[in-house]
């Protein structure tokens, strides 16, 4: 017997160890080889039995161990059992991307006839593949404003047996209150799956308040050095992690071992870079709101913010993602966007690099005219992704390109 622990073990760890200490070690142990101390990339297809007999024990599932990559690999367990530990779920499932992450979850649950109800500023290609995909299996979806949980409630029908909830939302940080959302869902016999991507475990655990399942882009905060894409679910029971692991393998949306080791090294300063980004945005959302360039700020650590009561009930922090409008409208965003330096015009968000960028005509390009009327996307909206640099070169990046309008 090996004197160190499996890799995946994780019972060195207290029980009530805090975020910090999970986001570190929680899923790894040293090596049993080696003892290597940085979790190790199993970078292989296939893992060799010792005999026959154990081969056929491992298919049958009556023998712990690897088998194959596509079904499970030592690099992605450590992911997945961290982020597991962050979320308060049962298991981790790891895939190549968010969006593998949301497609999983839809054909691993939904059947034809079933309904949806989902949020109607919910990431784009969220509710594209809905509306244009699986309405092709004869999936059918409602798209409301969950922020209001009556429009939740109306939606909700007999075949209704999934609800996805994005909050905040991207990228005009409208809140849905998880708990009130969870208690309707669940009495009208429908799962509840949050994209918990915009807050990360650190601010929100959806589990908690009554979520069946919870699914990140890990391409966001969760990796947070703007050099891979992935995606994790996390089920709250074995059951649920059983269905959505059949349609892992099955459907083959895979994470790889390398891209995982990214992930898990990216994810172990998680909580520190989540609150530096996050006070840094606090700063800068005041200095915003004081510009006489700016008409309005949308962040949810402002008094003006419509939902601060709920921010400060849901989430342990307003995270580090500032919506703007210029009073110059769309012509003014386009210079400031020109003007900055630090902040990278670029789409995506929770790096440690601060991003700028314009949803009408850039991430939610998608949308109709109505539509981006409707969910409060004005043509003179700017989204800033605040990052990690030091606070004092970020205002004075931004405030020279203000004063410059
Ligand atoms: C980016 C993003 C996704 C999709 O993730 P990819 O890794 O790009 O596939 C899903 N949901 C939210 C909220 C996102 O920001």
């Amino acid at each position: 017997m090996p004197h160190h622990a499996d890799p995946k073990d994780s019972a060195h760890l207290p029980e009530d160890a805090g975020i910090e200490t999970r986001a570190i070690h929680a899923g790894q142990a040293p090596d049993p080889v080696y003892g290597a101390v940085a979790p190790p990339i199993y970078q292989t297809s296939t893992f060799a039995f010792a005999s026959p007999e154990q081969g056929e024990r491992r298919f049958a599932g009556k023998e712990e161990g690897y088998i194959y990559t596509r079904l499970a690999n030592p690099t992605t367990r450590m992911l997945e059992d961290c982020v597991a530990s962050l979320e308060g779920g049962h298991a981790g499932i790891a895939v190549a991307s968010g969006m593998g992450a949301v497609s999983t979850i839809f054909l691993g649950l939904l059947s034809q006839g079933d309904h949806v109800v989902m949020t109607d500023t919910v990431y784009g290609p969220s509710r594209l593949l809905l509306e244009h995909d699986l309405s092709r299996f004869g999936i059918d979806a409602s798209f409301v404003d969950t922020s209001r949980t009556e429009n939740l409630q109306q939606a909700l029908r007999s075949e209704t047996r999934l609800v996805f909830i994005e909050t905040p939302t991207n990228p005009t940080l409208r809140l849905s209150d998880l708990a009130a959302c969870a208690r309707i869902c669940h009495q009208a016999g429908a799962l509840m799956v949050v994209d918990n991507t915009f807050a990360s475990p650190v601010l929100q655990r959806p589990l908690e308040r009554g979520a069946d399942i919870v699914m990140h882009s890990t391409t966001k905060y969760i990796n947070g050095h703007g050099d891979v894409v992935g995606g994790i679910i996390i089920a709250r029971t074995a059951e649920l992690h059983q269905r959505l692991l059949r349609a892992r393998i099955y459907f083959g949306a895979s994470m790889d071992p390398h891209q995982s080791w990214l992930v898990l090294r990216g994810l172990k300063t998680l909580p520190l870079r989540v609150r530096a980004a996050q006070d840094n945005a606090q700063s800068l959302a005041r200095m915003l709101e004081d510009h006489p360039a700016v008409r309005r700020v949308i962040y949810p650590g402002l008094a003006t913010h419509p939902q601060r009561v709920l921010a400060s009930r849901q989430m342990e922090g307003p995270g580090s993602m500032i919506a703007f409008e210029l009073a110059g409208g769309y012509e003014a965003g386009k210079a400031l966007m020109t003007r900055v330096r630090l902040a990278t015009l670029a789409v995506s968000l929770g790096g440690v690099e601060t991003l700028i960028e314009h949803p009408a005509s850039m991430t939610h390009a998608g949308l109709s005219a109505a539509e981006l009327e409707a969910t409060g996307i004005s043509p003179a909206l700017v989204r800033l992704a605040v990052g990690c640099e030091s606070l004092a070169d970020l205002e004075q990046d931004l405030s020279r390109a203000l004063d410059s309008l």
